[in-house]
């Protein structure tokens, strides 16, 4: 009989997105989080999530949301939720001595057979697993929010974890129905921060240099490279754009070469610049419209996920 069990420690966003992606594929699912309440929060969301979910017809798996909701159940003591458990998926706050700590923690209870696996959207493995009796099964698999409609896992080993943990846990994370990528080492940003941090970096210096306002930047995103890029990744992109990346690479290198050795320095995020960038967001989108407009970007997400299926 396949191992089913599931641990996730921390209910908070990210733990109730993983609880609900694993109960999906019927997973037995245990929350345990240091709040008590906390747990009762989470649940109750979860479920009012699910049902909101089958509503709409967003329900993934197979499983109706109820049989799913049955398939989470909270606990208050650690060792219940990891205890021999399959895969131990931690979703703690971003804090490298509590990671650590709740670390040392799950090492202590879990057993050997149990893959120890972080949400950390910043740490390297190595950091917070060095201290660990189990850390052959330690590595990153770190989600992008919503991880219910943003289905990419960045699959990050320490130096010591096993390939056969790594190979296991992408196929889990598969098998969910994420999409993980492997990483052969820990890099700083992993991959999705790191080009993040590029567009960014090249984003602040257009508009500081006020060559493009913030609306107007944000569309070069939004109506033109993004429209691609939510099908194609770059490399395909470029492929496609002419007669194969070798032709690609022969008419654009030297484009490509002497825009890029232009770039300037990377910023440091700080200085006028920010409240400029910041007023100009806001007058658009107040602070205390946030919320609706998340809202909204996950109902985007949800039907461009729903096309990219269709495709
Ligand atoms: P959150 O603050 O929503 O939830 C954290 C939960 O951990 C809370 O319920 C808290 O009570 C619980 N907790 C605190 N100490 C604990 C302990 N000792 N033992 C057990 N539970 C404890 O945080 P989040 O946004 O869900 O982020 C969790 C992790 O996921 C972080 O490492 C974060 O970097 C990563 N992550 C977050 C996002 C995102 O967009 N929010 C995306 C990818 C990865």
């Amino acid at each position: 009989i396949p191992n089913k069990k599931i641990g996730i420690v921390g209910s908070g966003l990210i733990g109730r997105s993983w609880a609900m992606l694993f109960a999906a594929q019927g997973y037995k699912v245990h929350i345990f989080d240091i709040l008590p309440q906390q747990i009762e929060v989470a649940l109750a969301d979860i479920e009012g999530q699910l049902q909101n979910l089958e509503k709409s017809g967003q329900l993934r798996g197979k499983l109706n949301a109820a049989q799913q909701f049955a398939c989470i159940k909270g606990t208050v003591r650690l060792e219940d939720a990891v205890k021999d458990a399959l895969l131990v998926q931690e979703c703690v706050p971003e804090n490298l001595a509590l990671k650590r700590k709740v670390w040392k923690g799950v090492d202590e209870v879990a057993g050997n057979n149990t893959i120890f696996s972080s949400s950390t959207s910043t740490f390297f493995p190595s950091t917070f697993s060095d201290h660990l009796k189990n850390k052959q099964n330690f590595i990153v698999s770190h989600p992008v929010n919503p991880p219910y409609y943003v289905p990419l896992v960045e699959i990050v080993p320490a130096p010591w974890t096993l390939p056969a943990v790594a190979k296991k846990t992408r196929e889990i994370m598969e098998e969910i129905g994420q999409t993980a990528v492997s990483f052969s080492k820990e890099i700083p940003g992993f991959a999705v921060n790191r080009i993040q941090y590029a567009i960014l970096n090249e984003t602040w210096h257009l508009v500081n240099d006020g060559v493009l306002n913030v609306a107007d930047i944000d569309k070069v995103m939004s109506d033109g490279l993004g429209m691609r890029y939510a099908f194609l990744g770059i490399l395909e992109t470029t492929h496609l754009n002419a007669e194969g990346f070798t032709k690609y690479c022969d008419s654009y290198a030297n484009t490509m070469y002497s825009v890029s050795k232009e770039f300037k320095p990377t910023p440091k995020y700080e200085g006028p610049t920010v409240s400029a960038i910041a007023k100009q967001l806001e007058a658009n989108v107040p602070l205390d419209k946030l919320k609706a407009k998340r809202d909204w970007r996950d109902k985007c997400l949800v039907k461009l996920s729903q096309l990219k299926k269709e495709m």
